[in-house]
C-alpha cells in the first residue's frame, strides 16, 4: 500500500490517498470518507478498511484500492461538517441541479460549482482512477443508516446490506444539489453508494458491521 498526496485543502492541509498496487487488469474500487469534517466514524472505518488491506494480500490483490479518509481535513480537525471556507463539499459538485444556496446554510453549496480545492483533487482522482465503484461514507442521526446508491449500483447495494443489515435506499429523502454521488452516479453512471452510518453507534459497531459490506465490493 502506498500513501500519497492529490492536493490541498483550503488550509493547505494534505488530502491524502493510500493506494494497494495497481493492476491495469483489475478494477478500480474507490472509498472516500470524512467529506464532513463532524463525522469522524466514515474516517476510522477508512482507516480501519486500510490496515484490513495492508496485512490481507489476498484482499489486496482482488481490486484496486484506493482509500482516502479525510477528503476535508480542515473541517475534520475542528470536527466542522463544511470546510474552512464553510462550504459543504458535498454539494459544490459541477452537477445539472447546483443551485447557489443560502451561504449561512450548513448544506451551502459554494458561490459556484467546484470553488473548492478538495472539489477540484477529488474530481481530478476520480478522472484520473477511472473507478468501477465508489463508496462514500458519512454517517446519520435517527435510525436512518442506509446504503444509498446513486447510478447502477442497485445490486453493489443490496450485498452490502447482506453484511451490514443496512436498508438499501435510492433517495436520502430530501435533495441534494451539487451531490457527489449526483455528479458520479447520476451524471457519470459510476456505480456510487452513499454508506450512511448511523451516527449513535460506536466506531467498533460500525466497523463490525461494515467491514464484510467493504470486502463484498471486490466481488464481480
Ligand atoms: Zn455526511
Amino acid at each position: 500500500m502506498r500513501t500519497s498526496t492529490i492536493g490541498k485543502s483550503v488550509q493547505k492541509r494534505p488530502i491524502r490517498i493510500t493506494a494497494s498496487p495497481q493492476n491495469p487488469k483489475s478494477r478500480t474500487i474507490l472509498i472516500l470518507g470524512g467529506f464532513h469534517g463532524d463525522e469522524p466514524k466514515s474516517v476510522h472505518l477508512c482507516e480501519r478498511f486500510i490496515e484490513l488491506i495492508e496485512t490481507d494480500p489476498a484482499l489486496q490483490s482482488r481490486a484496486n484500492w484506493i482509500i482516502a479518509p479525510r477528503i476535508n481535513p480542515d473541517g475534520y480537525q475542528i470536527r466542522n461538517r463544511r470546510n474552512a471556507n464553510k462550504v459543504d463539499l458535498n454539494r459544490n459538485f459541477p452537477t445539472k441541479n447546483w443551485t447557489l444556496g443560502n451561504p449561512r446554510s450548513r448544506m451551502f453549496g459554494g458561490h459556484k460549482p467546484k470553488s473548492e480545492p478538495e472539489t477540484k483533487a477529488i474530481i481530478q482522482l476520480i478522472e484520473r482512477s477511472n473507478p468501477a465503484v465508489i463508496v462514500t461514507i458519512h454517517s446519520i442521526s435517527n435510525n436512518r443508516f442506509c446504503n444509498n446508491y446513486d447510478g447502477p449500483a442497485k445490486r453493489i447495494a443490496t450485498r452490502m446490506s447482506l453484511a451490514n443489515n443496512y436498508p438499501v435506499t435510492e433517495s436520502i429523502g430530501y435533495p441534494t444539489p451539487g451531490s457527489f454521488g449526483n455528479w458520479t452516479g447520476v451524471e457519470r453512471r459510476i456505480p456510487t453508494i452513499t454508506l450512511e452510518l448511523p451516527s449513535q453507534s460506536s466506531h467498533k459497531e460500525c466497523w463490525q458491521k461494515n467491514k464484510d459490506a467493504l470486502i463484498s465490493l471486490a466481488l464481480r
